[in-house]
């Protein structure tokens, strides 16, 4: 099926000096497709988020963070707040990725405190949500997207949902080759859609970009952009190499109509 609209992102997460950011964004911008429906985004460390956005300058790219805190400032050490993104000119972050959860003890709790945070400054939050193997084995995936979403987005309001992109990143397809397939991955966002629908009605839920991320290559984009519900990707190890990344988002763009 093709699609009026693609949100393409590349998670670079502890990847890439400044200098090494900013040659892969002039080499991706050699070769982007320049597709009207196609939003592209490529996220870099912190530390990069300054010289990538002076590389994108004038091109479609969208630079967004991996993280932001939730307080506006204070005593936390190693965190990024909304403020000081938007001082630099950042409007897009991720938020909640498995990693983060994983590694670092994010909860669902922190993630809607971090998602109503960057709304609030008006950054776009990239929220996201998945099961794990274990409990996708032991037939839980629903109950656990349905308790990411109800305590995650707690509190948003339909028009907040909007401006809301969600990421469904089963974390047994996160940088293991295994991707899930399409079918498996249009019932999950049916059921994410469906979901949001209950939550914030269906107009909204109709309006939300639901990205699809878990080894999303270019061989793979364009038959998993092409079902229904899924809307975009976020991307990691085949964002790493432009010439891959541009790829990837060429055959992504011929799912658009
Ligand atoms: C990710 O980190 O969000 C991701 C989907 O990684 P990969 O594409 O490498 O599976």
């Amino acid at each position: 099926m093709s699609k009026p609209r693609l949100f393409i992102a590349g998670n670079w997460k502890m990847n890439k000096t400044s200098s090494e950011a900013v040659a892969a964004i002039a080499e991706l911008r050699k070769d982007l497709p320049n597709k009207p429906g196609l939003e592209i985004a490529v996220c870099p460390s912190f530390l990069a988020l300054g010289a990538a956005l002076e590389a994108v300058k004038g091109s479609v790219i969208q630079v967004g963070s991996q993280n932001v805190h939730f307080a506006e400032s204070g005593a936390f050490t190693g965190e990024v707040s909304c403020g000081q993104l938007k001082d630099a000119g950042i409007s897009l972050a991720i938020i909640g990725h498995s990693e983060r959860r994983q590694f670092f003890g994010e909860t669902d709790d922190t993630v809607n405190k971090r998602t109503h945070a960057a709304l609030k400054a008006g950054i776009r939050p990239i929220t996201c949500i998945g099961e794990t193997l274990a409990e996708r084995q032991g037939g839980q995936t629903e109950a656990v997207l349905e308790r990411q979403l109800s305590l995650g987005l707690a509190g948003l309001t339909p028009e907040q949902m909007e401006k809301t992109v969600l990421a469904y990143e089963p974390v047994w397809a996160i940088g293991t080759g295994v991707t899930a397939s399409p079918q498996q991955a249009q019932e999950a966002h049916a059921f994410i859609r469906a979901k949001l629908t209950q939550l914030f009605g269906a107009a909204t839920a109709g309006k939300v970009l639901i990205q699809y991320g878990g080894s999303v290559k270019p061989d793979n984009v364009a038959e998993l952009m092409s079902q229904k519900d899924i809307d975009g990707a976020l991307v990691g190890g085949a964002s790493l190499k432009a010439a891959e990344f541009a790829t990837l988002l060429r055959n992504a763009a011929c799912v658009l109509s």
